[in-house]
């Protein structure tokens, strides 16, 4: 029958908390549970400033005791993260168990989604490709965003992201490699001007805090985009290291939906802090995520994590409608074992904006829509950066500090 949340939480409140007498599910510790089939994870606050010892024994006994509640229902924990975060709602660690109790034996194809490696058709075989790939002069951290298929709202994430970092201070650019449907030239607002080429270089386009580059402004706009492989490799590689980037905190990549050369050129050419895979609920979206999720993972790109887009509308009425079955990616991203950045509601002003070319606007509505939109694309942004860091500590790229004020 698998777990739920309300399992999690039962189990959680078996748990002392920090305070005498309080448990694990009290308000004040537990803030957000997901579960699905023999996946659960949970975000939790402790005390702050609390070693990472005391937290990886209180990561322990949450685990004990989800497994132990969900033996009681016959469903093994096959996976299980806890996440600790501060006041602000940064992750300051993250405690993963995995493979606790190894699946019983089933024949390949009934194997759970994004278990397994198995190739990915059109994608050449090449042993880790991030293994020899360079750091890209100048900038910090390369986010991909990539989807299953088209129309799911890659770009719209991709730009919001980096409009998003920009306005928390951040120097970012934004490449717009979807070379068969570049649509930056429309979201960003840049009809009207072309590309300036100094001294050999490309120069952005900056506006709304970023620097941004598309493929869309070498074409022209009704030229259809047919690319071979060779071409596509050399027309992003061109793109990539030809513009003048300078110095950025965050360069973030839009690439073309589905799994094939553009993502393979990329993981050859330049180390990536990770991909953020953009899906919508329906079960048909997930099982392309899944796909391009797992061509990451082969790449040696690792998967941040899943964004749900289109997850709900809110109508004029205010009641909530979940037009595509909101919460399947959230699903998905627990039977890959990756993180959920957030949900992002359909909404008339995000489509509107982005017509128009002024994505700024999704930050600053003020009507309840515009306010929802704005925190549910700040959610996304902040998740996403917390991973970023998290994948950082992990490659031991960036040791983990302590301030204590
Ligand atoms: P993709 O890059 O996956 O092909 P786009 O980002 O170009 O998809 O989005 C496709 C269309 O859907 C665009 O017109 C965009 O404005 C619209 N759109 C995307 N996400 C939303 C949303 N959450 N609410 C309303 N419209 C959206």
């Amino acid at each position: 029958m698998g777990i739920s949340k309300d399992v999690v939480k039962r189990a959680l409140a078996t748990v002392p908390g920090a305070s005498e007498g309080s448990t694990l599910a009290s308000g004040d510790h537990v803030l957000w549970v997901s579960a699905c089939d023999s996946y659960a994870s949970v975000r939790l606050q402790w005390r702050p400033g609390a070693p990472a010892a005391e937290l990886e024994k209180v990561a322990d006994a949450a685990r004990l005791a989800v497994a132990k509640a969900a033996a009681g229902i016959d469903t093994p924990l096959d996976s299980f993260i806890v996440d600790f975060v501060d006041h602000a709602g940064t992750i300051v660690k993250q405690c993963k168990y995995g493979g606790m109790n190894p699946p019983p034996a089933k024949p390949a194809a009934a194997a759970p989604a994004g278990g397994g490696h198995e190739p990915i058709p059109g994608l050449k075989p090449s042993p880790n490709p991030q293994g020899k790939a360079q750091a890209l002069p100048g900038v910090k951290q390369i986010i991909a965003v990539g989807a299953g298929k088209g129309g799911v709202g890659k770009s719209t994430v991709a730009l919001n992201l980096a409009v998003g970092l920009a306005r928390q201070g951040h120097a970012v650019g934004l490449l717009d490699a979807d070379i068969y449907g570049p649509s930056m030239p429309t979201m960003l607002g840049l009809d009207g001007l072309d590309a300036i080429v100094r001294e050999k270089q490309l120069e952005p386009f900056c506006t709304h805090g970023i620097k941004a580059m598309t493929m869309g402004k070498l074409v022209a706009p009704d030229q259809p985009l047919i690319w071979r492989g060779p071409m596509a490799h050399g027309a992003f590689k061109q793109l990539t290291e030809q513009t003048n980037w300078g110095q950025l905190d965050y360069l973030v990549i839009d690439l073309p939906p589905g799994t094939g050369d553009v993502a393979l050129t990329m993981a050859q050419m330049m180390q990536l802090a990770g991909a953020v895979v953009v899906c919508t609920p329906q079960k048909v979206a997930q099982d392309d995520a899944v796909r391009a999720a797992k061509m990451f993972r082969q790449l040696g790109i690792e998967v941040l994590g899943v964004v749900e887009n289109m997850s709900y509308f809110v109508g004029d009425d205010g009641k909530t409608y979940d037009i595509f079955g909101r919460g399947g990616a959230e699903m998905m991203a627990q039977r890959l074992g990756v993180p959920f950045l957030g949900a992002i509601p359909i909404t008339m002003a995000l489509r509107a904006n982005s017509d128009e070319g002024n994505p700024t606007a999704n930050f600053t509505g003020t009507d309840p829509a515009g306010r929802r939109l704005s925190q549910a694309l700040e959610e996304v942004v902040r998740q996403a950066k917390n991973q970023v860091a998290l994948a950082q500590m992990r490659s031991g790229a960036v040791k983990p500090t302590l301030s204590i004020s």
